[in-house]
Order: C-alpha cells, then structure tokens, then sequence
C-alpha cells in the first residue's frame, strides 16, 4: 500500500515552560500550527510536491505573527537583523540557502529562488539580496523585522557576551518583562514533507540567535546542518544552539545514520538529538520524515512548537515534551 502524504513543521526549540505560557497564548501557537500544517496537507492531497509544501508552509511560518523567522527576527549584537533561510529537493539533492539577508520579506522564497534558478547553492549578505532583488523577491525596510520584545530581549542579553536561544530568552525574562507574549513573535521554524510521488523536502529559517555576534551564521542556512533532504533517506529540518548542529552535521547525520547503519528514522534521529548533540552541549530538536512517510519531532529541551499532518487525517500538534 502507498504511504499517505505527510508535512511536519516547527517553530522553534528551547526553555518554553508551561507555567510561563497561559491557556490562551497554547491554544494560539496551536491554531497557527494547524492552519500551517493544513495548507501544507492541502498543497501534498492536490498531488504537489513536498518542495511546494515545505516553502509555503515555511512562508507561513515566516509570515506568523507568533513565530520570529522574518517579521520579529532577533537581534544581533549589533542591533540588527540578519536573516538565514534554505530549503532542500529529495528528488535531485537540489539545494538554495541565503544567509545575513537583512531586507528580503521572506528568505525562504530567496533560498527556493536559489534552488530553482541558480548554478550555486548559497548567497549572503549584499550578494544574497542582489539575487533576491534579480529575482523580482518582495523587499522590506530592516525596520519591518522591528518588534519591542524582541528589542527588549536583546537590551537584556546585550550586557553579557553570551547568545542566546530564542526561547529561552523569552522564559528567561519572562519574570521582569511579561516577554511570553500571545502576541509577539518567536521561534526559528522549519518544515519537513514526504509526497505522493514519494518524494521528501526539507525547509527552515531563522533569525538566529539573540544578541548574535554581527556577520556570524547558524545552522539553518547550512545544507546538512539546519536543513538535508534525501530521497533514499529522510528530511530532516532542525532547531537549537546553531554552532552545535554544525559541528555535529546534525540534519546529514540522522540521513548517513540511516544510509551507513541502516538503522530506522527514529533511531537515527534519536541518537542525534538525544545522545550525540548533547554530548557537546547541543540544545534542540528536529522534524524529520522518511521516503515511507515516517514523522518524529524529537528535541532534548523543555519545549518544541510542533506538529504534523497527514493528508485526510487532523493535524497533530504539541508544545511540551
Ligand atoms: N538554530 C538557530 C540558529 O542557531 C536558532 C534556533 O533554532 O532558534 O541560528
């Protein structure tokens, strides 16, 4: 029997605890989870690709007034924003990424434009909204990326010389500023499909870490990092402390772990995320599905904004752990 189409996103890992959040601002993050999951289920049951689902489900996610990925991006320690998107084809190992865009409305478009168009995989800075700009990709003044609790967020966290995880910096300070906020915008997000045409797709964008060093990149951007996709394999989209999830490859481990081992998605993901990113202090989690339509959604912090869908079935979707 053919396995049932399948979109799996996230909006972001970290210190997200239950006695910070209220009833009102749960059921909001799950809504937004679920209209998201529900347009990608939509694009997968019309018969289009896990490519399609992933870009838009990540735009959405871009576009989402809780999530920070594009509008409420965090701040660097320059006060800026820089943005990292990519996106990855199962099918052909297709790959487009942008990095430290500060302008382009929604990096994930950028990323895709770079995968459909592009001889290369990856622009940044000046050079990655040139190509945007090529592209005809809708820009936005930086103020756009502009929001009080993220700005209140980075004024805390500039006096020390240490970054933070988005999440984390919200519960961190929820005490003093009420920063766990219905209405504001956090959480970089990710997205992860298996289509009818058994075909796998990977998608995530960020705006970083808080109080990131000006010019520093993550893992989002990177193919086989923050985001890897492989027919033969699974597709994997990740969220955490960057730096560890570039050290460990940690999207193309959980893909080489099933290749090389043989081992199932779960396994694979699970010894990633639960036991070899913790072994250098890697906080996160990960989306991931597999060319039979497996899902997980581990993570090895309090909280991650998840869920997934399959075509026909109602969306599932979960903060806690
Ligand atoms: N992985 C992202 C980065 O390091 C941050 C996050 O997932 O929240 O840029």
């Amino acid at each position: 029997m053919k396995a049932t189409p399948v979109i799996a996103i996230h909006g972001g890992a970290g210190t997200i605890l239950r006695q910070a959040m209220n009833a009102e601002a749960e059921a909001r993050y799950h809504a937004a989870l679920t209209d998201i999951l529900r347009a990608g289920e939509r694009i997968l049951a019309d018969g289009g690709s896990a490519l399609d689902a992933v870009t838009e489900a990540v735009r959405l996610l871009e576009d989402c007034p809780l999530f920070n990925a594009g509008h409420g991006a965090v701040f660097t320690a320059a006060g800026t924003h820089e943005l990292d998107a990519s996106v990855m084809d199962g099918a052909t190992l297709e790959a487009g990424a942008i990095s430290c865009v500060t302008r382009v409305k929604n990096p994930v478009l950028a990323a895709r434009r770079v995968l459909d168009v592009s001889d290369h995989v990856m622009f940044t800075a000046a050079g990655a909204e040139a190509f945007a700009e090529a592209q005809g990709l809708e820009f936005v003044d930086p103020s756009y990326f502009y929001t009080e609790a993220r700005h209140q967020q980075w004024m805390k966290a500039r006096g020390t010389s240490g970054t933070m995880l988005d999440h984390d910096a919200m519960t961190k300070f929820a005490s003093d500023n009420d920063l766990i906020d219905p209405d504001k915008k956090f959480g970089t997000v990710g997205a992860v499909a298996f289509d009818a045409h058994g075909h796998v797709a990977a998608a995530t964008s960020t705006g970083g870490i808080t109080n990131k060093q000006a010019g520093r990149v993550g893992d989002a951007p990177l193919i086989g990092a923050g985001c890897y996709a492989n027919d033969a394999t699974c597709a994997v989209s990740t969220t955490g402390t960057g730096e560890m999830f570039m050290r460990m490859l940690a999207a193309y481990d959980v893909s080489a772990q099933m290749e090389y081992r043989g081992v199932s998605l779960e396994d694979a993901s699970n010894d990633v995320v639960m036991n070899k990113l913790p072994r250098i202090e890697g906080r996160g989690g990960l989306v991931a599905v597999d060319a039979k339509g497996n899902v997980v959604l581990p993570f090895n912090t309090e909280g991650m904004y998840r869920g997934f869908a399959r075509v026909g079935e109602t969306p599932f979707t979960a903060i806690y752990r």
